[in-house]
């Protein structure tokens, strides 16, 4: 019951001068520890928290690969997961994108795979993914432990934007990965600690709020989502509906002008991000270019009534 109490301290005082669990921020602090043990029950691991998704991302892949590695990532998953990849190639870090409804390839050091995959709304073939040599990670954050738990599927780490669903109402920047393998948690603590790649007591204090209403938000949005792919897909003025039939998040291409359609709704916002309780819609060729159709719409479904969304929506189509 209730929450534990935010504790902002950035330092405790050593006992009989040592330093005991909680001695320097940047290292562990009660609020994190109590966060990443929730989510870690969640998920079945051992969770740690970091200053964001794309935080989470650096810090395993310079924590647990070397130079010359390479990195097999789902081709279509959250574009800057990639874009970061690239950025570190000056550093010696390779990465090839393969179809993560398949095999992964031979000759890489670390699959990274995403379920469902953002904006595409792909799952991952975890048999084969799991039968692979390498380490898999699998960026769950579309999904929660609600929906999947990959470390039960042969995954050796699971990622989470916990901006997203975790939390839950768009007000934390946080990341967090949950390891298999306690050695592989401990490095990263290790390397966590060193880079200064942390989250601070604020957002990991919402994110224990957020977890407490996770499952109830997860199945009205999964609900409802499934009731607004059921009649986009029947509406003439949609072409193709990507929704992996669970969760909030779903994408579909329309056949009039996305810019348009995304600028004509008022119940749902016009914004990026996803995972709150407010429903945001956008054309995410703005961000992917080419990468993705132009007339691709990714939609967050939140908390509002499926038909309030849905009046909303029809008349967006309609204008
Ligand atoms: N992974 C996925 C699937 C995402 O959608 C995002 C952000 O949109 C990230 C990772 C990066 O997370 P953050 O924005 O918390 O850095």
């Amino acid at each position: 019951m209730g929450l534990p109490p935010l504790d902002r301290s950035t330092l405790w005082p050593f006992e009989d001068g040592e330093p005991g669990e909680f001695y320097y921020q940047r290292y562990a602090h009660p609020t994190g520890v109590a966060a990443e043990r929730a989510l870690g029950e969640l998920d079945g691991g051992e969770a740690l928290l970091f200053s964001s998704g794309s935080g989470a991302t650096t810090a395993v892949v310079l924590a647990l690969l070397e130079p010359g590695n390479t990195i097999a990532v789902a081709e279509g998953c959250y574009y800057g997961t990639p874009t970061l990849f690239r950025e570190l190639e000056r550093w010696g870090l390779q990465h090839v994108e393969f179809d993560q409804t398949g095999p992964p390839p031979d000759g890489v050091q670390l699959v990274w795979l995403e379920a469902p995959s953002n904006p595409f709304l792909t799952m991952p073939d975890f048999e084969a993914a799991a039968a692979h040599p390498a380490p898999v990670l699998v960026d769950a954050t579309a999904a929660t432990p609600i929906h999947l738990r990959p470390l039960e599927h042969g995954a050796d780490l699971v990622l989470h934007s916990a901006t997203k669903y975790l939390s839950g109402h768009s007000d934390v920047l946080l990341g967090a990965v949950v390891c298999r393998e306690p050695a592989t948690a401990e490095r990263l603590r290790e390397f966590r600690g060193r880079s200064g790649i942390v989250a601070a007591p604020d957002p990991a204090w919402l994110l224990l709020r957020g977890l407490k209403t996770l499952e109830v938000r997860m199945r009205r949005q999964t609900e409802t989502a499934t009731e607004l792919a059921r009649r986009l897909e029947a509406h003439p003025a949609v072409d193709v509906v990507r929704y992996p039939g669970f969760g909030g998040l779903l994408s579909f291409d329309v056949t009039n002008d996305a810019t348009k359609v995304e600028t004509s709704t008022s119940v749902v916002t016009n914004a990026t991000s996803l995972g709150g309780v407010d429903s945001t819609i956008e054309a995410r060729y703005r961000w992917e270019g080419d990468r993705v159709p132009k007339n691709l719409l990714r939609l967050s479904v939140g908390l509002e009534d499926v038909e309030e969304l849905w009046a909303d929506l029809e008349r967006a189509l309609a204008g």
